[in-house]
C-alpha cells in the first residue's frame, strides 16, 4: 500500500496527515496555526516542518507524494497560488518549493475543493457521482465534484460558491462584490448580522455570553446561545439557514447534485440550522432535483481537506481514486 502526505493550508491552522492510497486511514495527523504575519517563507517552512512530524509518525509507510490544498485563486497547472488575501501570497509557487523541500513529487488544488473531495471519497458524500459542497468558516469556500472529478472551469476558478450573488443590492464583500452568500452566512458575516441586531435593541442574553464586549461576538457563540433557547440566537440561526437556503437552491438547480454537504463550524449549529435550511432548498429548488438530494453536514470535521488533498495527488497521478 502506497501512503500519501495530505496538507490543507488554512488562514489559521496548516494541518497534516499521511493518507493510505484506499483512503482507508490517516495517521500522523499534526496541525499547527498557519500564523501568515510571519511571511510566506516562514509558513513553507511550517508546513514542511509538520510533513516532516507527520512522516516520522507514519514511520514504515511508502510515501508516493505529496497533495497540497491552499486558498486560491491559484493555478492547478503551474502549482502556483496567485494570490490570497487572507495568507498574504502573490504568485507563490507553493507545489514546486513543498515538493523540493521533500524530495517528493506533489500537486495543488483549491482548500474547498480538497475539503469537497475528501467528503467525497471518504465521508458524507461518499458513494455517488454528483457533490457540491460549501466549507463554512472565515469565509465560504466551495467544491463542485462531477462525475467523480472536481470540475475546475477554464481558470480554476470553478467552485467559488461563496460568492454567488444572493442579494444584488446587498452587503458588500471582501471579494468587492455586493450581497455574495459569504457576506451574509460566513462566521463573522453571521456574527456581525446578530451585532446589528443587537445595537438596534434585539431583546436577548447574546451579550452576557461575551461578558458585554459585542466585538467578542462569533457564530459559535450564537449557536450556543440558540441551543440554550435563546429567542434571538434562534432567529439568527434562523435567518442564516434562509440565506445559506438560497444559495443551496441555486446549487441544486444549477447542479441537480445527489448531495450537498455542508462543512465547517457552521455545523455545530446542527438541526437547528439544517431543519430550516432543507425546508428553504425544498421551497426554492426544483422539485425533481429536490427530491434526489441530500443536504449533509461533512463528516471528516478537521481531515477532509487532508484526504482531498492526498485524493487529488491520487486521482492526477495514477488516474483512480
Ligand atoms: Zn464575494
Amino acid at each position: 500500500m502506497r501512503y500519501i502526505v495530505g496538507i490543507d493550508v488554512g488562514g489559521t491552522n496548516v494541518v497534516v496527515g499521511v493518507v493510505a492510497e484506499d483512503g482507508s486511514e490517516a495517521v500522523g495527523v499534526v496541525s499547527e496555526p498557519t500564523l501568515p504575519e510571519q511571511g510566506p517563507d516562514a509558513v513553507v517552512e511550517r508546513i514542511v516542518k509538520l510533513a516532516r512530524a507527520s512522516m516520522a509518525k507514519a514511520k514504515g509507510r511508502e510515501i508516493a507524494g505529496v497533495g497540497i490544498g491552499s486558498p486560491g485563486p491559484l493555478d492547478t497547472k503551474s502549482g502556483v497560488v496567485l494570490l490570497t488575501p487572507n495568507l498574504g501570497w502573490t504568485n507563490m509557487p507553493l507545489r514546486d518549493r513543498i515538493a523540493q523541500a521533500l524530495d517528493l513529487p506533489a500537486t495543488l488544488d483549491n482548500d474547498a475543493n480538497c475539503a469537497i473531495f475528501g467528503e467525497w471519497w471518504r465521508g458524507a458524500a461518499r458513494g455517488v457521482d454528483h457533490v457540491v459542497g460549501l466549507t463554512i468558516g472565515t469565509g465560504i469556500g466551495g467544491g463542485i465534484i462531477l462525475g467523480g472529478k472536481i470540475y475546475h472551469g477554464a481558470s480554476d476558478v470553478a467552485g467559488e460558491l461563496g460568492h454567488m450573488t444572493i442579494n444584488a443590492n446587498g452587503r458588500r464583500c471582501k471579494c468587492g462584490n455586493d450581497g455574495c452568500l459569504e457576506a451574509y452566512a460566513s462566521g463573522p458575516a453571521i456574527a456581525a448580522r446578530a451585532v446589528e441586531g443587537i445595537e438596534a435593541g434585539a431583546d436577548t442574553t447574546l451579550p452576557q455570553y461575551v461578558r458585554g464586549d459585542l466585538s467578542k461576538l462569533t457564530a459559535q457563540v450564537i449557536y450556543e446561545a440558540a441551543n440554550d433557547g435563546d429567542p434571538y440566537a434562534l432567529e439568527v440561526v434562523r435567518e442564516t439557514a434562509v440565506l445559506l437556503g438560497a444559495g443551496v437552491a441555486n446549487i441544486v438547480n444549477i447542479f441537480n447534485p445527489q448531495v450537498v454537504v455542508i462543512c465547517g463550524g457552521v455545523t455545530l449549529a446542527g438541526d437547528k440550522l439544517f431543519v430550516p435550511l432543507i425546508s428553504e432548498v425544498k421551497r426554492r429548488a426544483f422539485k425533481p432535483a429536490v427530491d434526489v438530494c441530500r443536504i449533509v453536514p461533512g463528516s471528516l470535521p478537521g481531515t477532509a481537506g487532508v484526504y482531498g488533498a492526498a485524493a487529488v495527488f491520487i486521482q492526477r497521478t495514477w488516474g483512480q481514486v
